[in-house]
């Protein structure tokens, strides 16, 4: 099972903190983290192993759709700032878009991830 993690700038810390929470269930379950480029440059640091695509802005969100349709993604969670202006907001709109056309569980928020590992 593979989890796509996206985390906005004002929540790279709270993500890196859950994943942190999370990990030791990742790994039992056999779970691989995937993550736009600077969410997985931050896991990285944290010593966790992740597969980094590019930053979102430079399309790192349109990667993981591109995986998402292709069957490679299981879930997303993705730790959105509802208070800040993105550039790429409209890779952000398409990667959600996509996940309700394959049916992919999608957490925008850290309660609804919370909830979503809980099923793991
Ligand atoms: P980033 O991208 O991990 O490279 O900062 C996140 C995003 O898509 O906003």
């Amino acid at each position: 099972m593979t989890i796509a993690i996206i985390a906005h700038d004002g929540r790279k810390a709270d993500m890196v903190g859950f994943i942190k929470d999370h990990i030791d269930l990742f790994q039992r379950r056999n779970i691989r983290l995937i993550a736009t480029g600077t969410t997985g440059e931050h896991l990285e640091r944290a010593g966790l192993q992740v597969e980094k695509m590019r930053s979102g802005p430079m399309g790192g969100d349109a990667q993981i759709a591109s995986r998402l349709v292709e069957g490679q993604v299981d879930m997303v969670i993705f730790f959105r700032d509802p208070l800040g202006k993105h550039p790429h907001e409209v890779d952000v709109s398409m990667l959600m878009r996509l996940c309700d056309v394959y049916n992919i569980p999608l957490a925008t928020n850290m309660a609804a991830a919370g909830r979503f590992v809980e099923t793991l």
